[in-house]
This record gives structure tokens, C-alpha cells and sequence, in this order.
């Protein structure tokens, strides 16, 4: 059987949809191609045990944060259910007693509350602030531009390049130092420049080493707090991380809903098997089952080692594109566990199980950078971290949709497992992780082992076979130095434009993955709708390679 559209989009994650109802709002008739049963991909909102289906979890992404404005607005997904509560403090219970509760925007209480700690780092809290709050001004903006191939003399690349630098004409000497600053060194040695106390610098050190594959002392992970800390790319302000009602699935469902308003077709339980390339050009695609669909615009929103390597195959690549996708760094040693409570924590910092500010936001488990970096050495030396460390969550402090009343759910993002865990699925090593995880927050909180009604643990074997993860890095590729801007996916190919004619790439591992912004989608989208353009105009698109 073969099918004709205007544009395929294979992959129905969120930023396949997103892609999909941009293609489909300029006019193009579109079809969205998932391997699953259900679209979404890591923003999915699940019920793991079918004994117990009354509870819903987020079961691979928890929270919200760059989702641009533009976005939202354009697709109306309010309409279609997108709705976020705006998340409380950041909380960690110390093992040796107290706690300690940080605001995103609260200066008066995080003096307070850092100042039982230390007075010191109470008075250093503004300019810290200050001090990201500027160099987000300059990062943020950023993660909306396609970044230009730096290096190649083609005319739209070198007027890019110009674009940027004229973009960045206002930044001075000390601006610039900051963000090398930011860009190269570890959270560690940052953090150790500005704060004294041992409780606020693991607080501030989790955002470094959220999906990395990489400890707080590991270069580079100062960016990637930043990249996580970022609150207004440029584009209205951004809200501070949020949970959505229903799930993350539940944002996933309303870029479907306003991707079928447009006229998209979508198409669960389709597996892409290739895709057709005639003399560098991409024709359509293969499916699994054999049926071939044929379009003019196709975009690939998978992992690029199945996008390139698997669907394109290597044959059809430049020999530095296909080395550059081999040698991607895709780890990152996650385990996500899911579970559902009979009461809420009940910290003995801050006793009761009723419902409080504590359990609003970010319930950690990182009680200093020295903890967090122990569970990054010992996955890295082959073995799962024996205390790992945890971002947990709570959404059903404000979400009332996902289970009964009176029960909750807790999302605990924790790391690390050994890099090589996606190749079997050490199903009983995993659940003695689980175990040692939940150890570490009944330590703080006694009845947390006794409130657990089901658990739900994911590991990184899990990610690649079912969600398509591939080595179970939860962005599609590592936001490691090498592997941002003009390097995400692959240099000469940031601008969402592949190697293939015809081609586009729109996954998380391009710049302004990952993470559930849709930015990749979205640029994915405009950049074949302007080479369409261009091309009905008379001049030809960027040639290939
Ligand atoms: C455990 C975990 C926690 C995370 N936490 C957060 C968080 O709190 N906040 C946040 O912003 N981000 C978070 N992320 C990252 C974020 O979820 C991802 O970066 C993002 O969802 C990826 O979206 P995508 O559309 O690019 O790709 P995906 O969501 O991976 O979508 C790709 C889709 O393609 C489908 N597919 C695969 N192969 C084929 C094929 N051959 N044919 C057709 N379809 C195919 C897959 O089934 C999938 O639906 C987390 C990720 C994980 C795994």
C-alpha cells in the first residue's frame, strides 16, 4: 500500500506533534507516525499497575518549565487541556537533622532559611541570583535560534553566524567571562566560589547533574544547571517548573488535540522501518508491516542513531555525518520510580502528614555534593550507586486527577546506574536499587516504606526498549559541551536540516533539547516550511551535505 501526504512526521513524542501542527497550520496535509500504541513518548501519563488502575503516573518526564509562550499560544494548547500548577520550594531533610527549603522567587525566605545554615551564603543568595538571572538574560534567547553551521563559507550559514555575533555585539569582557565560566567549569568548583555551607551547595548542585552522565566535580555540569535554570528565553517569561494536570501525558494529549484540529492524521502503532532516499533525496518511508507512505517533507523526531543510522542508513550518509552520530554520547544511568502513598511523607524536620508547603515542590534527596558525586562514582566505576540520589516530586499536592483521594503519587527521578544498563534489563539489581532509594527518604521520613501502596521502577533497559531511549539517556544525546549549539546533533547540521534533502530533524538531541519545550519540533517545522518557500519561489533549497 503506498499513501501520499504533504509531509510525514515519524515519531508522535511531543515534538513530532509539535512539528506535525506546525506543518499542518501552513497548509500541509500531514501524518504523524508512532511506534506505540499511544502518543507522547517520554511525556507520558501511565497507569503501571493493573491491579490498581484508579492511579496515574508521569512515568518517565515530571516536570514543565521551557515550554516557549510562542508555542503555547499558537497551538491554543490551553484549550486543548494544557494547564500548569506552578511548583512549590525546593525541600531536602538532612539525614543529621533539619532541613532546608529554597524559593524561586523569594528572597526574604530563602535569606531565612539559607541563614540557619549560614549566615554567610544568606548574604551571598542575591547576587548568586543576580548573577544567573544575567547570564540567563544571554543563554536564554538563545535556546529559541537555529543555530548557524559555524564554519561553513555557504551565504545562510555565514549570514547566521553574523546574526549571532551582531546579535551578542552588547556583551562585554566580564559577561563573556561568566558564561566561559559557566560553560567549562563543574557546579562543584562554581558553587564552591560562592557558597561555604555543605547543605546549600548540594541544594544548588541537583540541576547540574539532572539526566547527565556526570557528577557535580565533572566539568561542564555548571551549564547544565544553567540550562535547567533558565526562566525566560526570550519569549515572555517562562513559568518556574510546573506540574501539568493529568500528567505530562496530558500536555503531550494537547498538542495531539490542536495537531488534529490542523488536520493531522496521526497513526499509533505504526512503526517506521526506513526511510526511502532516491539520489540524496527522501521520497517517504517504509513502514514495518511494509506499507510505504510517500511525501515531499519528512521529519524525524526519534534518537539519531535509529533516525540516521537505522532508518537512513550509512550508505546514504556523508562519512564525518554518520561518524558523528556512532560516536553520539547517549548515557545517563537513570532510574525513574514511580510510586503510589496511602499519606504523604512525614518528615521528622517538619512533622505531619497533612498536606504543606514542603511537599509542594522538589522533595530531594542530595544532601550535600559529596553525596551526589559517591553515586555518580560508583555507577561509573560498573556498579548502581549504593545511595543514589534523587530529584523527587509530588504532584498530586495539587493534581487531584491521578489517583483517589486521600492517596498520592511520587515521582523520585533518581541516579545512577551503570552506563551499560541499557543492554539487559537487571531487573532484580534495579528493584535492590529501588529499595536502597526508599531507605534514604525513610531515614528523613519514617512512615515512607510503610505508605507505599505500588511501585514502578524504570530503568534505563526499559527506556531504550520501550520509549526508544537509546543507552537510556532521557534527551535523546548527552548536554555535554561537545554535544550543544552548532554540535547538536552533528556540526553543519544544527539547523534541523540533515544531511538528506527533503530531511529535517526535530528531536531533543538538536539545540533547545531536550526536555519537553517543543522548541525542536518547532524548528524543525519552519525550517522545511522555508525551504518550501524558497523552493516555490524558483530558488532551490540548501543542497545537500
Ligand atoms: C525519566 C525521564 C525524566 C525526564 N524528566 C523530564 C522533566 O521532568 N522535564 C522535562 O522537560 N523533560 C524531562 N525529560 C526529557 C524529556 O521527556 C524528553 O527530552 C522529551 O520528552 C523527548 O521528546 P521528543 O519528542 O524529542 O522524543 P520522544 O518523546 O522520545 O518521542 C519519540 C517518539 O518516537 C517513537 N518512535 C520510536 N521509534 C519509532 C519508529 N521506528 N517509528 C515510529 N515511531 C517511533 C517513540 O515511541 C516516541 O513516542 C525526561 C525524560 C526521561 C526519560
Amino acid at each position: 500500500m503506498t499513501a501520499t501526504y504533504d509531509a510525514i512526521v515519524i515519531g508522535g513524542g511531543h515534538n513530532g506533534l509539535v512539528a506535525a501542527s506546525y506543518l499542518a497550520r501552513a497548509g500541509a496535509r500531514t501524518v504523524v507516525l508512532e511506534s506505540r500504541h499511544k502518543t507522547g513518548g517520554a511525556a507520558t501519563t501511565e497507569s503501571p499497575w493493573p491491579d490498581a488502575p484508579e492511579f496515574r503516573v508521569t512515568r518517565l518526564s515530571y516536570v514543565m518549565s521551557l515550554m516557549p509562550p510562542t508555542i503555547i499560544n499558537d497551538l491554543k494548547l490551553a484549550s486543548h487541556g494544557y494547564k500548569v500548577y506552578p511548583m512549590g520550594p525546593y525541600y531536602q531533610a538532612f539525614p543529621e537533622g533539619g532541613s532546608i527549603k529554597l524559593y524561586a522567587d523569594d528572597a526574604q525566605r530563602n535569606y531565612e532559611s539559607v541563614g540557619k545554615w549560614s549566615k554567610k551564603d544568606a548574604e551571598a543568595m542575591p547576587a548568586w541570583d543576580a548573577w544567573l538571572a544575567g547570564l540567563a538574560d544571554v543563554l536564554g534567547p538563545m535556546l529559541l535560534i537555529a543555530p548557524p553551521n559555524i564554519g561553513s563559507r555557504k551565504p545562510r550559514d555565514l549570514l547566521g553566524t553574523l546574526r549571532l555575533a551582531w546579535r551578542h555585539r552588547g556583551l562585554n569582557v566580564r559577561t563573556i567571562a561568566d558564561a566561559t565560566r559557566l560553560m567549562t567549569m563543574s557546579i562543584a568548583d562554581l558553587l564552591d566560589d560562592w557558597f561555604e555551607s555543605s547543605q546549600i551547595k548540594g541544594a544548588l548542585s541537583v540541576n547540574g547533574v539532572i539526566g547527565t552522565w556526570a557528577g557535580p566535580y565533572e566539568p561542564g555540569t555548571a551549564y547544565v544547571m544553567a540550562h535547567h535554570s533558565i526562566g525566560d528565553i526570550g519569549d515572555g517569561h517562562l513559568g518556574n517548573w510546573g506540574f501539568q494536570e493529568g500528567g505530562m501525558g496530558a500536555v503531550a494529549d494537547a498538542i495531539a488535540a490542536a495537531a488534529r484540529s490542523f488536520g493531522v492524521e496521526i497513526r499509533v502503532n505504526s512503526k517506521v522501518g526506513r526511510v526511502l532516499v532516491e539520489n540524496g533525496r527522501a521520497i517517504g518511508v517504509a513502514m514495518e508491516n511494509g506499507d510505504e507512505l510517500r511525501a515531499g517533507t519528512i521529519v524525524s523526531t526519534l534518537h539519531p542513531r535509529t533516525a540516521f543510522l537505522d532508518h537512513v542508513g550509512e550508505k546514504n550518509l556523508p562519512a564525518d555525518f554518520a561518524k558523528d552520530i556512532r560516536t553520539w554520547k547517549t548515557r545517563s544511568g537513570v532510574v525513574k520510580i514511580n510510586l503510589a502513598l496511602s499519606e504523604l511523607p512525614n518528615f521528622t524536620a517538619d512533622p505531619g502528614t497533612e498536606l504543606a508547603e514542603h511537599h509542594t515542590g522538589s522533595v530531594e534527596m542530595a544532601p550535600s555534593m559529596e553525596f551526589t558525586e559517591r553515586a555518580f562514582l560508583d555507577a561509573r566505576e560498573g556498579k548502581p550507586a549504593v545511595r543514589p540520589f534523587s530529584d523527587g516530586v509530588i504532584p498530586t499536592a495539587f493534581d487531584k486527577t491521578l489517583c483517589p483521594e486521600g492517596t498520592h503519587i511520587m515521582s523520585l527521578f533518581s541516579q545512577w546506574v551503570p552506563s551499560d544498563w541499557n543492554l539487559e534489563p537487571h531487573t532484580s539489581e534495579l528493584e535492590a536499587y529501588a529499595d536502597r532509594m526508599i531507605e534514604l527518604y525513610d531515614e528523613v521520613a519514617p512512615n515512607f516504606k510503610a505508605s507505599i501502596l505500588h511501585r514502578d521502577v524504570v530503568g534505563p533497559y526499559q527506556m531504550e526498549q520501550e520509549y526508544g531511549l537509546i543507552g537510556g539517556n532521557i534527551f535523546h544525546g548527552e548536554l555535554s559541551l561537545e554535544q550543544l549549539f552548532h554540535m547538536r546533533p552533528a556540526p553543519g547540521y544544527a539547523d534541523y536540516r540533515t544531511p538528506i534533502s527533503g530531511l529535517y530533524y526535530g528531536s531533543s538531541a538538536t539545540h533547545a533539547g531536550g526536555g519537553v519545550c517543543g522548541i525542536p519540533g518547532w524548528q524543525a517545522a519552519r525550517a522545511a516550511l522555508a525551504d518550501r518557500k524558497v523552493t516555490r519561489s524558483g530558488r532551490s533549497p540548501r543542497a545537500a551535505g
